[in-house]
């Protein structure tokens, strides 16, 4: 499994094309760059397989919890909000693949101009129902040149199929000096280790690139940003939240556990708690000077 790979595009995080396949699921084939440990899928799904992806699963599956546990939905917002507003200066934010708005609605809470852009019909038609600036598209197509002072896109990146225009778009919507907010999965993270290719953020057809701390920091660096902030994150989940994400990924956990949080009082089963599932969460700024903590160029430090 570790033929190279002669005709893929160029990693978006080192520019090199020497990828190394790790293993397949559902018959989507995980590779690793040899020059940095980013992971990726290839090849890609097509850009319809991605959309029915999404219509799929945002109206019978996987995307739906997230939809209908507002508490929990909005707890994250708050968190999310709270690690990254230290960071970010001016109030004009963008926030990309908002769903159904959460994070702008607290956003807009705290007196911030945020607004927001999202794929699914769906989720935009939710928002706009209740009140939030939220528009329907991806990054290329909304905001002028140099509206923005902050783009932020929580559990975004690893879902795009060209991370390197994402960036340019990025790029194009800030103004001189703005900032950028994302959170991934981590590649380095414990869950990875623990779980190798059982990891629950390796998911065909969705979850298309990966990085880790160092990967990301090049990735940035190579787009025109300086990270100032990177940071393992939690994520609020709730009991049964959990569970019916475990339908998903373990079959058989999700047997043995529907049944326990059946029988949990409602206020158990629903009250969330922050959760370490191996996410980080970065802060970068456009244009400035080359990061000083100098880890960005290490290569694989957790390897
Ligand atoms: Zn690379």
């Amino acid at each position: 499994m570790s033929t190279p790979l002669a005709d893929i595009d160029p990693c978006p995080a080192c520019g090199g094309r020497d990828f190394h396949k790790l293993f397949e699921k559902n018959g989507r084939a995980f590779w690793r760059c040899a020059g940095c440990g980013l992971e990726r899928q290839y090849p890609l799904p097509t850009a319809e397989q991605i959309r029915e992806y999404y219509a799929r699963n945002y109206r019978d599956g996987r995307l739906r919890p997230m939809v209908e546990e507002a508490e929990m939905t909005r707890l994250r917002a708050e968190t999310r909000l709270s690690e990254v507003r230290p960071f970010l200066k001016g109030d004009r934010w963008l926030d990309v693949g908002c769903s159904s708005g959460a994070f702008v609605a607290e956003a807009r809470r705290a007196g911030i101009n945020a607004e927001g852009t999202e794929l699914a019909q769906e989720a935009v038609d939710e928002a706009v129902a209740a009140g939030l600036p939220v528009r329907q598209g991806p990054i290329e197509s909304v905001g002028e040149d140099g509206e923005f002072d902050v783009v932020t896109a929580f559990d975004v990146l690893e879902h795009v199929a060209d991370p390197a225009a994402f960036m340019h778009n990025a790029r194009r919507l800030l103004k001189p000096g703005g900032m950028i907010a994302l959170s991934v999965p981590n590649l380095s993270s414990v869950t990875r280790r623990m779980m190798g290719k059982r990891w629950y953020f390796y998911i065909p057809d969705s979850h298309l690139f990966y990085f880790n701390p160092e990967n990301m920091g090049r990735f940035l660096e190579r787009h025109g940003f300086a990270v100032l902030h990177t940071a393992r994150t939690t994520k609020q989940v709730t009991a049964a939240y959990a569970v019916t994400q475990l339908e998903a990924h373990n079959p058989l956990l999700y047997s043995l556990a529907r049944p326990i949080v059946g029988i949990m009082p409602k206020r158990i089963a629903d009250g969330a708690v922050p959760l370490h599932l191996g996410e980080i969460l970065v802060v970068a700024k456009l244009g400035a000077a080359a990061s000083t903590n100098g880890q960005h160029e290490t290569g694989e430090r957790d390897r």
